[in-house]
């Protein structure tokens, strides 16, 4: 599927240095190192309803991951998959009586829209599930094949222990919780452990047999569609292939999505499905997690509909750090304009007056201190108080670097 427009990236002279992040699976800092090609899997959305500031942040985090390892030299291979058949679009579909396909199709274009309009860069492989139907029921036919998978009445489901058995991958490993924890948030979370004739109440579908009055389509799994989980590991295999870089998205994600994608993959492939799984923090507005469900969304289409500059909104989401929970206050606009304006002061005079020039000494150091920020785990509010710093020292730069900087690294082009 079509993506969005990229955004100039400019090329610094790069330490080539990658990052360290944390990862969810072994709770540690790890060092997230391309072997050539840094290849990158980010979960999108179900596109049932406008972006939020949460979609926002978490896909800016994996912005800046990119950002970084771009600044350090690599090559980025970024795919990411739209869930666009799934229950919840379905429901919303038929409350509000409009077509699935069509309420699909609005919402990834406002996606696209409020994606590009926040320089935030696109996926290279942006795949609808609809477009991999036939790949997934191949993928879940292969399962069945294995003894990894089992048929309810027309559904098919993952076998949690026969996979457990066969495949480089253990249920509970990367979300490090206990069956009490996990069986809630798999109910929570479009999982059905009360199903009778499942071999374990937390294995998860696979494939859907076709109902009455709802869209199926023919595969080699049967007449159906894919459940949650299975499409992801299939659209990573196909455009990243095994054991690539970092699985991404929202910390609501660990469990079950990720942690059964990765099940789903290893079975399939014989491999783990990434090295590092990097997780962001929820956003809370008026003391609740931002979510769909709950409707205390704050919309990045109505803040630009409002005049927000993207390029505010997008400062004001890097001043939190990406791991962290955190909750979004509506004078946040007013911190990062101020922020911008500052920069903007200094920073434009910067840009157009010296360009070309051969940087000073104290011009490298403040993009070094810019990078070391970022590389620790993608610390962008230490990232924005190097350049609040620079910035407020009214420094006489003889170079267009620093702006340049915050152009490649930041996404906030002065
Ligand atoms: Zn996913």
């Amino acid at each position: 599927m079509r993506a969005w427009k990229r955004p100039d990236v400019p090329q610094l002279d790069g330490d080539g240095r990658p990052p360290v992040l944390y990862d969810t699976a072994t709770r540690q800092l790890v060092e997230a190192r391309p072997e050539d090609v840094a290849r990158l899997y980010v979960c999108g959305i179900t596109p049932y309803d406008a972006t939020h500031l949460g979609h926002a942040a978490t896909y800016l985090a994996f912005d800046t991951l990119q950002r970084v390892w771009l600044d350090a030299g690599y090559r980025v291979h970024y795919a990411q998959n739209i869930t666009d058949i799934d229950d919840p679009l379905l429901e919303r579909a038929a409350a509000t009586g409009v077509d699935w396909r069509r309420l699909a199709d609005e919402q990834i274009e406002l996606f696209r829209r409020d994606m590009e309009s926040l320089s935030i860069l696109p996926p290279d492989d942006y795949v609808a599930v609809t477009e991999v139907i036939d790949q997934i029921g191949r993928a879940t036919r292969l399962l069945v094949d294995r003894g990894l998978a089992y048929r309810v009445d027309d559904d098919i489901y993952f076998d949690n222990a026969a996979a457990q058995e066969a495949a480089p991958w253990v249920l509970g490993e990367e979300s490090s919780l206990d069956r009490a924890t996990m069986l809630a948030l798999f109910a929570e979370r479009g999982g059905d452990p009360e199903r009778p004739g499942k071999r374990d109440a937390l294995d998860p579908l696979l494939w859907r047999g076709r109902r009455e009055g709802e869209p199926s389509w023919p595969s080699e799994a049967g007449e159906g569609r894919p459940g949650w989980h299975i499409e992801c590991s299939v659209i990573a295999l196909m455009h990243l292939g095994r054991d690539f870089t970092v699985q991404g998205g929202g910390s609501d994600l660990v469990f079950p999505h990720h942690e059964m994608s990765a099940g789903h993959a290893a079975a399939l492939s014989g491999h783990p499905l990434a090295r590092v799984y990097s997780h962001a923090g929820m956003v809370a507005y008026r003391g609740e997690k931002m979510s769909k469900s709950l409707g205390n969304l704050v919309l990045v289409s109505r803040l630009r509909e409002a005049g927000v500059e993207a390029r505010v909104i997008r400062l004001a989401l890097l001043s939190h750090h990406y791991r962290a929970d955190w909750e979004w206050y509506d004078d946040a606009i007013d911190e990062a304009s101020t922020r911008l304006e500052a920069w903007s002061a200094v920073l434009a005079g910067e840009r157009t007056a010296s360009l070309g020039a051969e940087p000073a000494r104290e011009e490298r150091a403040v993009v070094d201190r810019m990078r070391a920020a970022l590389r620790n785990d993608l610390d962008t509010p230490e990232a924005l108080r190097v350049v609040d710093t620079w910035v407020a020292t009214h420094p006489s730069a003889v170079s267009d670097l620093v702006p340049s900087a915050c152009e490649a690294l930041l996404g906030i082009r002065i």
